[in-house]
């Protein structure tokens, strides 16, 4: 797949995996998972039959959106922005198809066979093999992985997902999106690391905005992109490092100077970077739990059976997602969910679930290694 700069939040990254591996028990609900942090999902969802019925248009929707942007290469912005605009007009699954593929100018015949590609992507029942739901263990669909999850990868894994939170409180909480959401999130995450987590902000914002440049480096810099959601990675890189030197100029000069900022850069984002501050400041003390309390409509799991992800789950990362998670007053139960799969890193609105796939963050591995050299 060609490096898209804009692949840090949208699960796009060699995603050919989930053609016919469902996620494996993602979106599985069972009673008394509430408040349970990385709780493995039971095996009990394997056996059931699918019952995903795609002439219902929500449902068609929701599949044909997947097909849309992993497969058929639209925008995941204008997928959400026409469907959420005509979803509810559409008598049947059918139509909505056929319209969709007119819309984005594609052939109905080649959404179809992306559809059925896509077709269990949601579900939680076990993989299919030529139609048939089989028990997981005789499934070979998931890659052997032996990676270790290094430090790097974790204080990237940790911006990231603070990033995702961000859009899961804008839509949960209905927060007012004045401009680009993507760089809203970047700052979300910043902004949370600099004042909840002070103590593990300086590594996480550098890792970040290292893996960020690293990015960059990987595109000439008359390439570097103007279109798209998300700006371009070094872009992105110095609005990061904007943000934490607003927070403490001293403690993130040097963070600040790595992307390139100059004094006369350092000193305005002290100037504009405050308001940043103070304005998440102002809006989160209403959606935060009080003192001492935690949401019990918050959890952290994790796919099991996987080294890979045990591995990068120990050593704190679950444990601060779980203190993010569960510091917010959710209505409703919201999931950060590590995946043994191909993709990013996404939420998904309809499931009310943070998805972090393997797959992203063994590339955020291979990047620290890469910069140790
Ligand atoms: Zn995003
Ligand atoms: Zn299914």
């Amino acid at each position: 797949m060609p490096k898209t700069t804009n692949s840090k939040c949208a699960a796009v990254l060699g995603l050919t995996l989930l053609g016919f591996a469902p996620l494996p028990s993602i979106f599985h609900r069972a009673p008394g998972l509430e408040s349970a942090v990385e709780e493995p999902a039971t095996r009990d969802d394997q056996n059931v039959a699918c019952s995903l019925d795609l002439s219902l248009p929500g449902t068609m929707s929701d599949i044909v959106s997947n097909a849309l942007y992993r497969e058929m290469g639209v925008k995941e912005s204008e997928v959400h922005a026409y469907l959420n605009r005509t979803r509810s007009q559409f008598p049947t699954g059918d139509a909505l198809l056929a319209a969709a593929a007119k819309n984005f100018e594609l052939s109905e015949e080649a959404l179809t066979v992306a559809v059925e590609k896509y077709r269990h992507c949601n579900c939680s029942h076990a993989p299919l093999v030529a139609g048939q739901i089989v028990a997981r263990e005789d499934s070979k669909v998931r890659p052997p992985v032996s990676v270790e999850a290094t430090q790097f990868a974790k204080d990237v894994t940790l911006h990231v997902v603070l990033h995702e939170l961000a859009h899961a409180l804008v839509r949960e909480f209905d927060l007012p999106v004045l401009a680009n959401e993507e760089t809203l999130a970047d700052a979300f995450a910043t902004h949370y690391l600099t004042t909840y987590l002070p103590d593990r902000a300086f590594d996480v914002i550098r890792a970040r905005t290292r893996s960020l440049m690293q990015e960059a480096s990987e595109v000439p810099r008359t390439e570097w992109t103007v279109s798209g959601e998300h700006n371009s990675d070094a872009r992105r890189a110095f609005q990061i490092a904007a943000v934490a030197v607003a927070a403490d100029p001293a403690k993130y000069r040097s963070i600040a100077t790595e992307v390139g900022m100059s004094e006369d850069d350092i000193r305005s984002a002290a100037d504009y970077g405050t308001e940043i501050h103070r304005s998440w400041r102002r809006l989160l003390k209403n959606y935060r739990m009080p003192e001492g309390m935690r949401s019990s409509e918050a959890r952290v799991r994790r796919d099991e059976s996987s080294e890979f992800l045990d591995n990068l789950c120990q050593g704190g990362l679950a444990d601060e997602l779980t203190e993010a998670i569960k510091s917010f007053d959710w209505h409703s139960t919201v999931t950060i969910h590590f995946a043994e799969s191909g993709g990013g890193a996404s939420w998904s609105r309809s499931k009310r679930t943070i998805t972090v796939n393997s797959e992203y963050v063994q590339r955020f591995v291979a990047q620290g290694k890469s910069l140790e050299r």
